[in-house]
């Protein structure tokens, strides 16, 4: 027997545990979309200041996986027509021999598709390297992850303040989110906790006061990922789905399995992480400043890399460590 659509009685296809919903498949996505406009408006990402005279400019991270597709065409629905905001799509090519090559291509046929503008910036280009080089000979012994994540924070950064982005958006679900939590709190990392508020949770306000960094939003991380992709199945969006060759973030793996299992037995666990999460980080943000404050470590004193111009609180980034090490340029 199958289930009806809360809504509207039609044959469900979705079962949310955690809000005890079954949803038809146009109910789910309108579900999916009603989430994400909320958190944008609860986030004030659209700061009072836009007008059509003086748009904002959203620079949005599109690697062409299933959350940046999905984040790209519910914003371009919600905001292509809004004169006052210019949606900008910014995509990275790391190098990664068939597996980025076809994403890319996901990421042109969605931008032909909504009329976007968007750049493409690789690792070859800006450093001198390719990931399938590094992964391979890995000088500093480490995940080819902890590599390719440095290079593409500083990319995503600093192209977003080079196309005078006043916001720069990413795909994070709440799967990512929640394991990502867990992860600090498993390690300890109370400065990471603090960061997180820092990111993506402050008031825009406070944080364009701080010229060096370009604000973060995530508006996907009330979705579970599960969602996220059926939306774009259900939406038809051209998602690439295959894995990363050089994946490797084992640590992850674990702890994403460790939430699903919570989940199941205790829907609605991923939820509760991210609210316990978002006020400690809150406290721990509020905490680190008042230290800061009375230190010189403030982070507008951050100087700038000799290398490359970035804020470090060193002398050389470590981006550019990182490009050193491998061999760039
Ligand atoms: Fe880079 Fe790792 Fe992502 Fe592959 S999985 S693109 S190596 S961060
Ligand atoms: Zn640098």
């Amino acid at each position: 027997m199958t289930t009806e659509c809360d809504k509207c009685g039609r044959d469900a296809v979705h079962y949310a545990a955690y809000s005890g919903a079954h949803l038809c498949q146009e109910h789910l996505c309108r579900s999916v979309e009603k989430r994400v406009r909320r958190r944008i408006r609860e986030d004030g990402l659209l700061s009072d200041d836009a007008t059509p005279e003086e748009p904002e400019t959203w620079v949005i991270g599109l690697s062409g996986g299933k959350d940046s597709v999905v984040l790209t065409h519910i914003l371009d629905e919600t905001f292509g027509k809004d004169p006052r905001v210019d949606l900008v799509a910014l995509s990275i090519h790391e190098g990664i021999e068939g597996y980025r090559d076809a994403s890319l291509d996901a990421c042109v046929d969605l931008c032909e598709d909504l009329d976007l503008r968007h750049e493409v910036v690789t690792y070859e280009e800006e450093f001198g390297v390719r990931m399938d080089d590094v992964a391979e000979d890995d000088p500093l012994n480490m995940a080819p992850c902890a590599y390719c994540g440095v290079f593409r924070r500083d990319l995503l950064a600093g192209y977003a303040a080079e196309f005078g982005a006043d916001k720069l958006l990413t795909g994070h679900n709440l799967d990512d989110e929640a394991q990502t939590a867990l992860m600090n709190f498993l390690e300890g990392d109370v400065k990471q906790v603090a960061k997180h508020f820092d990111a993506s949770l402050g008031s825009f306000d406070a944080r364009e006061d701080s010229e060096q960094f370009v604000p973060r939003a995530k508006p996907l991380r009330d979705v579970p990922e599960k969602e996220v992709a059926l939306y774009a199945r259900f939406r038809d969006l051209p998602a690439h789905i295959t894995e990363c060759p050089h994946a490797s973030e084992a640590y992850r793996g674990e702890i994403q399995q460790l939430l699903l299992r919570l989940e199941e037995n205790h829907p609605g666990v991923r939820h509760s992480i991210m609210s316990g999460y978002e006020e400690l980080a809150e406290l721990a943000a509020r905490d680190n400043r008042e230290e800061q404050g009375a230190s010189e470590n403030a982070p507008d004193s951050l100087g700038e890399c000799e290398r490359c111009g970035s804020p470090t609180a060193g002398d050389v980034c470590r981006k550019c460590q990182l490009v050193d090490a491998v061999g760039g340029d």
